[in-house]
């Protein structure tokens, strides 16, 4: 538990919150503001800045228990599809730093737009170059 994160003292029933689903390794409850409404976030239970850190067992587990929630959104709630996002770091949009994955339920006309731009890479050799610096840095 890290003494000055809202998710650790939410988890510990600190701060309030409507639970989902809570199992040993994981806690998800709804979103205080959501995208559309049934918005869930899946936590590790450990405290993780990043999921670099969270263990495999517990990362497969968020990504599962996320994926279920999704389907019994689309069930519950008639939605038609959902995202699962995890933004890692605040440049990727993360403002609460203890490791949650958003279940977004999503409807067709839901009229919410992630803002997805599409660059190119400039030619062959810098794709060959970026790629060749990720894998030599790739660490097991
Ligand atoms: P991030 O931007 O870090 O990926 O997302 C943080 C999310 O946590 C936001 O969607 C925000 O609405 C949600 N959030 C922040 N504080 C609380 C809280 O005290 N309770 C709940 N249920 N959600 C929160
Ligand atoms: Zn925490």
């Amino acid at each position: 538990m890290s003494s000055n994160c809202i998710f650790c003292k939410i988890i510990a029933g600190e701060i309030p919150s409507v639970k989902i689903y809570e199992d040993e390794l994981v806690y998800a409850f709804l979103d205080i503001s959501p995208i559309n409404l049934g918005h869930v976030l899946v936590i590790p239970k450990e405290h993780h800045q990043s999921s670099s850190t969270v263990p495999e067992a517990t990362a497969g587990r968020m990504f599962r228990v996320g994926s279920r929630i999704g389907i019994a959104l689309k069930r519950a709630l008639d939605y038609d599809a959902f995202n699962l996002h995890l933004a890692d770091g605040a440049a990727a949009g993360q403002v609460v730093m203890h490791v949650h994955l958003h279940v977004v339920p999503r409807g067709a006309e839901d009229n919410f737009r992630w803002n997805w731009r599409q660059l190119s890479y400039a030619s062959d050799a810098e794709r060959a170059e970026i790629a060749e610096a990720i894998r030599t840095r790739l660490k097991p």
